[in-house]
């Protein structure tokens, strides 16, 4: 059986990265993705100099046809179900859905993260289209424009509020049927922010595209998009099962070169912190755990 020097675990930036410096550092490696990225719903992704507006599929695509350069790069299109160190101690053994193993010396676990969104009827409708998670990404086709503001949590309202008014002051603050404190709302309402604490009825609009926000009273508002927030999650526990140690709030412990405490385990892209989340950091991010990897090896069989 092939033994991989470094089985990739998701195929975003920062496993395509990361298998395009392997590749061209002459290591077999071993791409696995399931295609379940946080992203494929949204139209167009911006802010990846030379990239800004691309489909995110079309930035795989691009990705992948690179890969073709680097015969040693293998990409499988398959759903990683578990992933443990063999009996000799040495190697791993990655397990598919589909039954399939793949032996490495070396992980990188880049399998991104998972959304949990606020309770509002048909969200999914419109995330991606005209509801957002990231103003970064999307803030400025939505500039100056009636926005709504889907918070539950005093935290998120107070981050999320302040960060959107930079790309439109006509706000409103929606937290579902959840309260805030009163210095928070008197802080938004000073400048002009509507806060409406009644559970979202309903989204109106057409194709994805919002036109306006239903609350529980039947108050109705015209909103044409908007930014909610999410809670992130890591999708498995391969991290966990593997012994890697954590932070508070499920940060992983890493060396700042990607390597996790676990011997040959690495971590890259969203799966290591949730925030700041873009391409181009998780790319950057795959780039420096191969370059670890690659250092590894170099040491191990100089
Ligand atoms: C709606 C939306 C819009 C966004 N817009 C932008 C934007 O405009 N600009 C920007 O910079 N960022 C944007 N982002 C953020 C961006 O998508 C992420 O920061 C980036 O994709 C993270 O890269 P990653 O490689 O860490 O993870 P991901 O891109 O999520 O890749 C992880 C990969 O792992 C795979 N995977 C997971 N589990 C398994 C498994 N068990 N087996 C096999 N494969 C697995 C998944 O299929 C996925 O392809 C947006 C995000 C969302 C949700």
């Amino acid at each position: 059986m092939e033994i991989f020097d470094c089985v990739i675990v998701g195929a975003g930036p920062a496993g395509l990265n990361a298998s395009l410096v392997l590749g061209r550092a002459r290591r077999n490696v071993a791409l696995i993705d399931n295609g379940t990225n946080r992203n494929r719903v949204t139209q167009l992704s911006h802010g990846f100099v030379t990239r800004d507006g691309i489909k995110p599929e079309e930035f795989k695509d691009i990705a992948l046809e690179e890969l073709k350069n680097y015969p040693s790069v293998q990409f499988f299109q398959e759903t990683v179900t578990q992933i443990q160190k063999r009996s000799d101690q040495t190697l791993f053994q990655v397990r598919t859905q589909d039954e399939k193993l793949y032996i490495a010396e070396k992980i990188i676990l880049a399998a991104g993260l998972t959304e949990v969104h606020p309770s509002v009827p048909d969200l999914k409708t419109f995330y991606g289209k005209s509801i957002f998670s990231c103003p970064y990404c999307d803030g400025w086709e939505l500039r100056d424009q009636p926005l709504i503001v889907v918070a539950e949590q005093e935290k998120g309202v107070h981050h999320m509020a302040k960060l959107v008014y930079n790309w439109s002051r006509d706000l409103v603050v929606a937290t579902n049927g959840n309260q805030i404190s009163a210095h928070l709302k008197n802080e938004l309402e000073y400048r002009n922010i509507v806060v409406v604490t009644e559970p979202i009825k309903k989204l109106h609009g057409e194709d994805g595209y919002l036109q306006a926000v239903e609350f529980a009273s039947e108050l109705k508002m015209k909103r044409i998009g908007g930014f909610i927030v999410p809670e992130f999650h890591r999708p498995n526990s391969f991290a966990e099962q593997l012994g890697c140690e954590f932070k508070e709030k499920g940060v992983m412990v890493m060396d700042g070169l990607g390597r996790t405490t676990q011997k040959n385990v690495y971590s890259a892209g969203e799966f290591s912190q949730v925030s700041p989340s873009a391409l181009i950091l998780a790319a950057a991010d795959g780039s420096n755990a191969a370059f670890a990897v690659n250092a590894d090896i170099t040491n191990e069989r100089f």
